[in-house]
């Protein structure tokens, strides 16, 4: 393959996998990781539930009363069935729960998982 088709096929395979996570995720206010398409059944956390948390720590929130930034916070509690881990499925379909933020940060950057809390932190850049 050429650098060129290469280039291509990945734009092409990055616009099917992002068709597939908006299928499945209708209401996700936030951008995917496309690549999470491929571990959608993989554990993220190897718990029955978690909590997902996002931060409004990014510049847009600089100078804003706390109470403004609490009513930015997302917080969203997963359950699943008792000792069925959760898997990156679970993580997309509880963040179609996360609130729009006031600002253009809403592309998923980051998750970070911490085993000894199940929390997952989220990331978000423009
Ligand atoms: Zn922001």
């Amino acid at each position: 393959m050429s650098e060129t088709d290469n280039e291509e096929y990945h734009q092409k395979e990055f616009e099917i996998k992002y068709e597939k996570m908006n299928e499945l995720f209708p209401n996700l206010l936030c951008s995917p990781d496309v690549e999470d398409y491929d571990r959608l059944d993989e554990v993220l956390v190897s718990s029955d539930s978690a909590t997902i948390y996002d931060e409004p720590d990014h510049f847009c929130y600089d100078g804003l009363h706390e109470s403004m930034k609490m009513d930015h916070t997302n917080i969203i509690h997963i359950e699943n069935e008792k000792d069925k881990f959760i898997t990156y499925r679970d993580f997309y379909n509880a963040m179609q729960k996360w609130k729009q933020p006031m600002c253009d940060h809403r592309f998923l950057e980051g998750i970070h998982v911490d085993k000894y809390s199940n929390t997952i932190a989220v990331d978000f850049g423009s």
